[in-house]
């Protein structure tokens, strides 16, 4: 048969967990993939070291001089790419003409402009960057539509929904009889824990995920339930359901990666070992499938799966995004330049592990939403969130 034609890549967020992850798949199949951008914000030795394995045609960083640092190394290795550096070089290297494919895995709200970009230049669009579409559900998802892109989930409970729908499931769920959306969650390193001794939890026990290994935010972000929390929303924005469809499932072994509940009774399920290369492999293949580099099930290893109730007394987080998800407009946006302010300040030693669900708490009641239609109602309902934050912070 024809060899596949060889697809563009930028990779935004490339030195991060599912950036090298995504790299990693990449290199597998030389045939179907070619690098065209990297993206980091400060590691620059972490670019240097890809750019001398995958050879892109431009780089960025976050800061000129780390660029001039980074031009000045690759001059040395008789390397030619281009370094830039800065907000407005993303844009272009997630919307250059030349690029197919574009993983969006940066994290936070600083990846909501770049991602924006590949959507509106129609581009397949590997979505792991969750905050971008949790801050500007209506606006992306229309965006998408508008302009003809590809989006296709990487997280994994999402990436597993996506395996599980039928291929053509926009227009309301029910339409396809789908009664239910099933969102495992692994349940955290501190899954039944007590509220009173959660107070004392440190960032390094936080960042010490049982299943997955991934970046300080995001593991901060599993531990509280936010995690499970913004991956409501996006659920409810990607799938287009509402927050009453989608149920969480605690499931410690974070070996179905999530569910989809239809209206005859079956429940169709995705399985796997909870490695990232999957959903991204998946991502990039699609609709083909190709091999990641993960190892294959072994069910009689894993012997059990186990499913409990997710406890929101103790994570108030879940709760607080699901409530932000029904209030609407830029409700998900507060939630989450709060949250990010947040789980900053915890992993800095300036507020407790619970303190994170209640600094969240308290800058949603202090705002008032507003309609989320325009970037700029994001925006600026993101900045307000993070300055309300930073205030309650001080006086804590
Ligand atoms: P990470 O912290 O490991 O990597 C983040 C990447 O973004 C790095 O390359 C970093 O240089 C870059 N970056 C950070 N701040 C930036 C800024 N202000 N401007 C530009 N670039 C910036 O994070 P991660 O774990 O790879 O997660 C990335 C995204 O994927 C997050 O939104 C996360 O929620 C999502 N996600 C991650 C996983 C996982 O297993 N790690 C799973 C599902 C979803
Ligand atoms: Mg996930």
């Amino acid at each position: 048969s024809e060899p596949p034609r060889q697809q563009s890549v930028t990779v935004l967020g490339a030195t991060g967990s599912i950036g090298t992850s995504t790299l990693d798949v990449i290199a597998r199949h030389p045939e179907r993939y070619r690098v065209h951008a990297l993206t980091a914000h400060r590691s620059r030795e972490a670019l240097l070291a890809q750019c001398r394995q995958h050879h892109p045609a431009v780089v960025v960083l976050g800061d000129e001089r780390d660029a001039v640092w980074l031009r000045e190394q690759l001059s040395q290795a008789g390397l030619a790419i281009e370094v830039r550096a800065g907000e407005e070089s993303l844009i272009e290297v997630a919307s250059d003409t030349g690029v197919d494919v574009v993983m969006a895995a940066i994290v936070g709200a600083a990846g909501l402009l770049p991602t924006l970009a590949a959507v509106r230049a129609g581009k397949r669009v590997l979505l792991a960057n969750k905050e971008a579409l949790v801050m500007s559900g209506a606006l992306f998802m229309d965006a998408v539509v508008r302009h003809g892109a590809t989006l296709l989930p990487i997280d994994s409970e999402h990436n597993a929904i996506y395996q599980c729908l039928p291929p053509e499931h926009r227009g309301g769920l029910s339409r396809h009889g789908v009664t239910q959306l099933l969102l495992t969650a692994s349940g955290g390193p501190f899954r039944g824990w007590p509220r009173e001794r959660l107070a004392t939890v440190t960032p390094a026990q936080a960042c010490a995920h049982p299943n997955w290994s991934m970046g300080r935010k995001i593991s901060v972000d599993s531990a509280t339930l936010m995690n499970k929390g913004l991956e409501l929303i996006e659920a409810c924005w990607l799938f287009d359901a509402r927050p009453e469809q989608v149920q969480v499932v605690v499931h410690p072994q974070s070996v179905i990666h999530s569910m989809a509940a239809y209206s005859d009774g079956s429940v169709l399920a995705q399985l796997g070992n909870p490695d990232m290369r999957t959903p991204i492999a998946y991502g990039l293949a699609w609709p083909e499938r190709i091999e990641a580099g993960v190892e294959a099930l072994d069910l009689f290893q894993i012997a059990r799966l186990d499913f409990e109730a997710p406890d929101e007394a103790a994570f108030p987080c879940l709760r607080l995004a699901r409530e932000a998800m029904q209030a609407g407009g830029t409700a998900p946006a507060i939630l989450n330049g709060a949250n990010e302010v947040a789980v900053d300040a915890f992993l800095n030693e300036r507020v407790s592990f619970t303190g994170i669900g209640e600094l969240v708490g308290e800058v949603l009641e202090a705002l008032p939403v507003e309609a989320g239609d325009d970037l700029e109602a994001i925006l600026g309902a993101d900045a307000r969130a993070r300055q309300v934050a930073c205030e309650r912070l001080e006086k804590r």
